[in-house]
């Protein structure tokens, strides 16, 4: 922006320089010009380094800067005013820039100024505000100066529009990254069942609405068998793609209301809402059988994976931690009996 705004003065800078060619300023007004333009370009370069901006809500300055601007250009008009008229123009470059940060407020100080500086130009003066146009070298210098002016409009349209784009690429990237940490703060990242604080919390809800509604709700604590032996068999990462495949088959066979999560290690939970003794005993049974007759030749011929699993039901007023406390229970129980067993406490 900065940069921007200084090749604005450069630009008109150049253009004075003819307008000093055709004789119609002295030198000197160039000069200056060129000096303010590179004081104003400096001071608002300095402020932005030095952090001096961020202490503002706006940290573009907008109203300071458009009236720096403001009362710059003006002054030079009053000082040359046979060129006024194409100083004057700069001031759409101006609020054109400021119209793209200044909000309502902002917007409405830097007109009531615009209002109030111009009116001392022209009314509280008598100055001849002229557009230069006696010689060819004149009429070159007005006319470059519009169609520069027009331009610089065009390209602030143009950079504004460039900003929306990025505005609504960022705020794309930024609704993934938000999505992205959802799914993080839900999910476990290896297998993609929610993570433990996630099924503790369904857990919660799950014994609310039971109570609620009335219903049984049954839950079971999944363990995988002599799992040590498998990551000592096969490997470390062989046995993170075993719970992966074992996560896998298990959100394929359970119904889209019961909700499996990992509560450590190699070690689940599932949560069997609306289901009674009868009806999880079934459900576990099945998977218990699905996951000892799944093919994991794919990672090894002579592997097999089993699951022990501890299955209870919720009673009334009945703690979470007594609840957990009696499914380990059972599974240690179904350990007990030999693995690849399922027992009901
Ligand atoms: P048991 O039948 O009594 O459950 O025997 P086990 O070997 O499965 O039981 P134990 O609790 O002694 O061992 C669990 C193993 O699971 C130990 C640990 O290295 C492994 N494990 C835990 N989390 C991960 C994991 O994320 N990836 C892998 N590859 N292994 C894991
Ligand atoms: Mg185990
Ligand atoms: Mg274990």
């Amino acid at each position: 922006m900065l940069d921007l705004i200084a090749a604005s003065f450069m630009v008109d800078a150049g253009i004075l320089i003819i307008y000093v060619q055709a004789g119609t300023i002295p030198p000197v007004v160039a000069v200056a010009f060129a000096v303010c333009g590179l004081v104003v370009g400096s001071i608002l370069f300095a402020l932005s380094e030095s952090g001096f901006n961020d202490r503002f809500p706006d940290h573009y300055l907008t109203v300071p800067t458009t009236i720096t601007h403001l009362v710059v250009i003006v002054g030079f008009a009053a000082w040359a005013p046979q060129i006024g008229a194409v100083l004057l123009f700069e001031l759409f470059v101006v609020f054109g820039f400021a119209a793209l940060r200044a909000d309502r407020r902002q917007a409405l100080i830097c007109w009531a100024a615009l209002l109030s500086v111009l009116t001392l130009l022209f009314l509280l003066t008598d100055l001849p505000i002229d557009l230069p146009h006696q010689s060819p070298l004149e009429r070159f210098a007005t006319l470059l100066a519009l169609v520069s002016t027009v331009g610089r409009c065009m390209f602030i349209g143009a950079f504004s529009k460039a900003m929306r784009d990025s505005l609504y690429k960022r705020g794309v990237q930024l609704r993934e990254a938000y999505q992205r940490i959802e799914e993080l703060a839900e999910l476990d990242e290896l297998t993609g069942a929610y993570n433990r604080r996630c099924i503790m919390q369904h857990l919660d809800n799950e014994i609310a609405r039971a109570a609620r509604h009335g219903e049984p709700l049954s839950l079971a604590l999944i363990d995988l068998d002599w799992f040590k032996r498998i990551n000592d068999t096969f490997g470390h990462p062989i046995g993170d793609e075993v719970l992966r495949t074992f996560a896998i088959t298990i959100f394929a066979n359970i119904r889209n209301f019961d909700r499996f999560g990992r509560y450590g290690g190699e070690e689940f939970l599932l949560l069997l809402p609306n289901t009674d003794k009868r009806e999880a005993l079934l459900i576990i049974e099945r998977l218990r059988m699905i996951v000892a007759e799944l093919d994991w030749s794919a990672f090894s011929p002579s592997m097999t994976v089993t699951l022990s699993a501890g299955i209870t039901t919720m009673t009334l007023d009945e703690s979470t931690e007594a609840v957990l406390s009696r499914a380990d229970q059972a599974l240690y129980e179904a350990k007990h009996d030999g693995r690849n067993k399922i027992a009901y406490a």
